[in-house]
């Protein structure tokens, strides 16, 4: 019987901007592989690149997994903080005679450079210090080190996703690994970092293909085996064009912010390039244990916000008043400055089911729950003012009284007082409800309004009426 290995992922983000959306959805992909096969899912910072790593996107990354619910593994390594370990490795292969010093200088590499684009191809380094023996080196110069990357042959990466992807060899040019400064270079930091954190699958975004090619060629030269790979076709957005911030090119934060759930989320990235029959909602259980490399589609996934929204809302519908309750007052209070008590609560829970029929967003819900904080008297917008002519203002007039006999204050008591008083004024209930619910929540849409009553407590909703009613 083969040994089975244990399946380690990996997502490694480059700190230099927020999360990604995109990137949300590469580490959902490496999550959910992982917890499918009961394996590891680790996460390396790849921030080598001084000047544009900064602290608060490594604090975004940090944040916009833990709202996404992807917990990792172990502790977080850092790129930076293994260069000698990188570097050790180039020796490595230097003395293999799987790398070498080159001493070409910036004036060779841009002939180089000049020619290619003249004959219209890619640049290539053209290996000049490849065989030369180094006592040619010229004086005062600091050589990089290059890869010897093989001239001849082919190189295949076994793609999850794409299939067999093949490269010529003699397309791959050699390498740079280490700079002029001393610094390892990304593709050699790469797979040092996922050989030694012992990755068996990499997933990451299809951008990377030709870095496999490249980093497949180093794990040979290394005589380390190569791990497996699937690459993520692109998020467009939903015309079909690069994903633009207007399309959703968006960090993780952003969509805390609008209002989605974490688990929406996670459904939503889930199905964006990857899917299960014909399922659409599905929880993260079920998620796990579906997930495969084999059901990622091949072409692009288009995002589509409203789409996301809806998920978003049915997600709503079905969350527990209390939970919906305390994300939206969590949100609403940093994003709105909400500072309400334990009362508020208790009514914006009794108001939820009639709030959360309607609401696609955790701020939607925000927005609905707006007139449970409004104060006496309260500001009305101008269709409210509208409603609130003359005639609105005789029409609660009358009706005021009937409402102040009602002692218990049921939705249902109310409603059978409202419905009788709209019988004896020969109007429809429509006709009642207009001004009512504009006196008692300073606009014309709220939750059912027989829900709006019984929820701000008699004292409060026969005050708001008693200031409009005239
Ligand atoms: N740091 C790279 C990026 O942010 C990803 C590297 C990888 O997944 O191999 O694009």
């Amino acid at each position: 019987m083969t040994e089975q290995k244990t399946v380690i992922t990996r997502f490694a983000p480059s700190p230099t901007g927020f999360l990604h959306i995109g990137g949300g959805r590469t580490a959902l992909f490496s999550w959910l592989f992982a917890r499918h096969h009961g394996g590891k899912f680790l996460l390396r910072i790849e921030d080598t690149d001084r000047e544009r790593s900064t602290e608060p996107a490594v604090a975004a990354i940090f944040e916009g997994l833990r709202w996404l619910g992807l917990d990792w593994d172990g502790d977080v390594v850092m790129q930076f903080s293994r260069q000698a370990r990188h570097r050790e490795v180039a020796e490595e292969l230097l003395a293999k005679g799987q790398a070498y010093y080159c001493y070409a200088s910036p004036e060779e590499l841009e002939e180089m450079r000049a020619k290619a684009k003249a004959e219209g191809r890619p640049m290539n380094y053209d290996g000049r210090w490849r065989d030369r023996d180094p006592s040619e080196a010229p004086a005062g110069v600091k050589p990089v080190i290059r890869f010897k990357s093989p001239n001849v042959g082919e190189t295949v990466v076994r793609d999850h996703v794409m299939g067999d992807v093949t490269f010529a060899n003699e397309q791959l040019d050699d390498l740079i690994i280490v700079r002029s400064d001393g610094t390892p270079t990304y593709n050699l930091s790469v797979v040092v970092d996922d050989h030694d954190m012992g990755i068996t699958h990499v997933i990451r975004g299809d951008d990377h293909l030709t870095n496999s090619g490249r980093q497949s060629q180093i794990y040979a030269a290394m005589g380390w085996e190569t791990p497996e790979f699937a690459h993520l076709p692109l998020i467009l957005g939903p015309d079909g064009a690069k994903l633009s911030k207007r399309h959703g090119a968006l960090g993780v934060d952003a969509y805390r912010d609008m209002g989605y759930l974490p688990e929406a989320m996670r459904n939503y990235l889930a199905r964006l390039g990857w899917s299960h029959g014909d399922d659409e909602i599905f929880s993260t259980e079920q998620a796990i244990q579906w997930f495969d490399l084999e059901h990622i589609g091949r072409s692009p996934s288009r995002f589509d916000f409203a789409k996301l929204e809806n998920l978003n809302g049915q997600y709503i519908r079905e969350t527990d008043d209390a939970r919906l309750a305390d994300e939206t007052i969590a949100l609403m209070a940093r994003l709105a400055g909400w500072n309400e008590g334990a009362e508020f609560r208790a009514q914006l829970i009794a108001a939820m089911p009639g709030i959360k029929e309607r609401a696609k967003t955790l701020v939607e819900i925000g927005k609905a729950a707006e007139f449970l904080r409004a104060k006496r008297p309260l500001v009305l917008d101008a269709s409210a003012q509208t409603l609130l002519n003359q005639e609105g203002r005789a029409l609660l007039a009358r009706l005021l009284p009937k409402l102040e006999a009602n002692n218990d204050w049921a939705v249902g008591e109310i409603e059978a007082t409202v419905r009788s008083f709209a019988e004896t004024e020969n109007l429809k209930l429509g006709k009642i409800a207009q001004p009512l619910r504009a006196a008692v929540t300073g606009s014309t849409v709220s939750p059912p309004i027989f829900d709006v009553l019984a929820t701000l407590g008699r004292e409060e909703a026969l005050g708001r009426i008693r200031d409009q009613a005239a």
